[in-house]
């Protein structure tokens, strides 16, 4: 769980040591994710340990950026002025072919076209200066 902030409007979660490599890696055009080097399971940004051995020297490291949907929704409202004009928009639950899970956009196709288990790329949109987002495009 995040602690949320606002940056130019947009909800962004608070940086600390257990997020801000991913985010970092972001403006770099780079899918950074955790690995824990004992045994050898991917995890998703923000843990502290691993969550199948318990090792608690779990490291950095960068994906290829490629996954799958794995899940999704499209929200017709939203309770954030800042997604007002993005409605509909889709929020997908993306595998990534490492095995960690994120949550993002999928841009580049129609909420009506979205499918479970089509392939996808990493994309960086900015959202505001200074502000590259993760997102996926189909692959
Ligand atoms: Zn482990």
């Amino acid at each position: 769980m995040y602690d949320i902030t606002r940056i130019q409007g947009w909800p962004m979660p608070v940086l600390n040591e257990l997020n801000r490599p991913h985010f970092d890696a972001m403006a770099e055009g780079k899918v950074l994710v955790q690995h824990c080097p004992d045994c050898a399971t991917w995890l998703a940004p923000g843990a502290f340990l691993c969550e199948n051995c318990g090792s608690t020297g779990v490291q950095w490291r960068q994906a290829s950026g490629r996954g799958e949907i794995y899940s999704y929704v499209v929200m017709h409202r939203t309770f954030d002025p800042a997604f007002e004009a993005m409605v509909p928009y889709n929020v997908c639950l993306i595998e990534l072919e490492e095995g960690p899970r994120l949550l993002a956009n999928v841009v580049g196709v129609a909420n009506a076209d979205l499918t479970i288990g089509s392939p996808v790329q990493a994309t960086f949109e900015s959202v505001g200066e200074g502000l590259p987002l993760l997102k996926f495009k189909p692959a």
